[in-house]
């Protein structure tokens, strides 16, 4: 059913209170019924024993103790809440009867049980109609029968039930509309919530839904959008900015290239002069396709979602690292370990494979051609492999940014050292994939210490 929120919350609330008013009513009418039957008891019961002791039965016929009372008594009267009385024989024949009750006769039961009153009727009138035995000289010689009008409860039991029924729809009625008029006024924040998040855009992502300034639910809502959307702007900006980044690094060398060889085609050259041309031209080349390269390399690790983790013996994996890359690039790393145990980790091989190569690189790349480059492996709290060179080291106010896309160290830079500044943004990007911890620390002119943590595998 497509109801509103505030129809939903009106109909649920009036439902479980129709419940409870039906039974609040219902215990209400039960509690009535039973003291106006226990009073009209009582008053038939006062009666008994008032009556019991006045009658007596002789050959068939009922003596009276006080016959001039019996004969003033109410009983003479129909109205005012009259009281009817017959005396009956043993077999239920009447003997005699209060001259209220004119032709009519109350019931005889000839099963009755002495304590307990019932319903009856004469002509249209509704009785409570109780029958006890009539003792004379210590034998039963009959029953007196007693009654007495139950118009008047009757009168009030229907008021009371009429009353009831007609309040009952009619509080339904009005709980169901204040309810769904109530929840209408809470839910009216969520809309406008939902009014000014489908305003944002694209265009105007810096825009905010204004805060109530209260911690309650609508408040907190309100926070976690406004989060959400203070992330989503951040990470818009870092992809603009990665773009205009990434097209800047590529013209910078484009435009070395269209330089000069618009200068080499002006006129002819010498073969010498056009050699260095060239080889400038190459440079460019390959600084344009060692960004490209990078650039294609973490676009891959940003897709390649939900990297399968394996088990690594970490000091195996290390030395063997070292002899490949000795064999392949010429890099002489110095491999240390003082732990005598063999370290099993949980991670993703390729993945750590490329995060050591591109930070052995780095610790060749800035330190002197005579620096040396440590790969140690080691276990404190957790495992953890360190790439320490004694180069050129970081300032600290940069330890941040190396992580940067495109980000160089000015220095670096102007010193003319190749690099395109995405080879740490790829493998801050390859750690958080594969389950590893990156840190640095390092000292300007001292050297750095990039340090890798892992999950051990139990
Ligand atoms: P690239 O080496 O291509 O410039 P990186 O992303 O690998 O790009 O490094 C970013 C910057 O961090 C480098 O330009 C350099 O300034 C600094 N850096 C990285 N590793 C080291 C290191 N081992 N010693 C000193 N500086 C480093």
């Amino acid at each position: 059913m497509n109801s509103s929120y505030k129809e939903r919350i009106a109909r649920r609330l009036t439902l479980v209170t129709a419940g409870i008013f039906f039974l609040v009513f219902f215990l209400i009418y039960l509690v009535a019924s039973y003291t106006v039957f226990d009073s009209i008891d009582r008053e038939l019961q006062l009666e008994i024993e008032e009556h019991q002791e006045e009658f007596f039965i002789h050959e068939q016929t009922v003596r009276f103790l006080h016959q001039g009372e019996w004969e003033e008594m109410e009983h003479a009267q129909i109205h005012l809440n009259p009281i009817f009385i017959e005396v009956v024989d043993l077999e239920g024949n009447s003997l005699d009867r209060s001259p209220n009750l004119e032709e009519n006769h109350l019931v005889f039961s000839s099963n009755y049980r002495s304590q307990q009153a019932w319903q009856t009727t004469i002509g249209r009138l509704e009785l409570r109609q109780r029958q006890v035995p009539l003792f004379t000289s210590g034998k039963q010689v009959g029953y007196l029968l007693l009654a007495k009008s139950f118009e008047d409860a009757r009168k009030l039991l229907n008021n009371l039930r009429n009353i009831l029924l007609l309040i009952y729809p009619l509080i339904l009625v009005t709980l169901y509309f204040s309810m769904r008029y109530l929840a209408g006024k809470s839910i009216e924040p969520l809309e406008v919530i939902s009014q000014k998040t489908n305003q944002i855009t694209q265009q105007n992502l810096n825009e905010r839904i204004p805060e109530s300034g209260t911690n309650d639910e609508i408040g907190q809502l309100t926070k976690a959008i406004n989060n959400l959307l203070g992330r989503l702007e951040q990470a818009m900006q870092r992809e603009k900015q990665f773009t205009s980044d990434a097209s800047h690094e590529l013209r910078t060398p484009l435009s070395v290239l269209r330089g000069t060889l618009e200068v080499l085609i002006r006129k002819p050259r010498t073969t010498e002069e056009y050699g260095l041309k060239i080889k400038s031209v190459l440079a460019s080349i390959d600084q344009m396709s060692a960004i490209i390269d990078q650039l294609l390399a973490l676009a891959r690790v940003e897709n390649g979602q939900n990297l399968v983790m394996e088990e690594l013996e970490l000091i195996a994996f290390s030395e063997e690292f070292v002899d490949k890359i000795a064999k392949e690039k010429g890099y002489q790393i110095q491999f240390q370990s003082h732990v005598g145990v063999p370290i099993y980790v949980r991670t993703h091989e390729k993945s750590l494979e490329m995060i050591l190569q591109n930070l052995v690189e780095n610790g060749f790349k800035y330190s002197s051609v005579a620096g040396v480059v440590f790969l140690r492996v080691g276990r404190n709290e957790r495992a953890t492999i360190e790439i320490i060179d004694s180069g050129r080291g970081i300032d600290s106010v940069y330890l941040e940014q190396i992580f940067d896309p495109f980000f160089r160290v000015q220095e670096v830079v102007d010193s003319g050292i190749p690099g395109t500044g995405l080879g740490l943004a790829i493998v801050k990007k390859l750690a958080q994939e594969s389950a590893i911890k990156l840190s640095v620390i390092s000292e300007k002119g001292k050297g750095s210490t990039f340090r890798l943590d892992f999950n051990e595998s139990s």
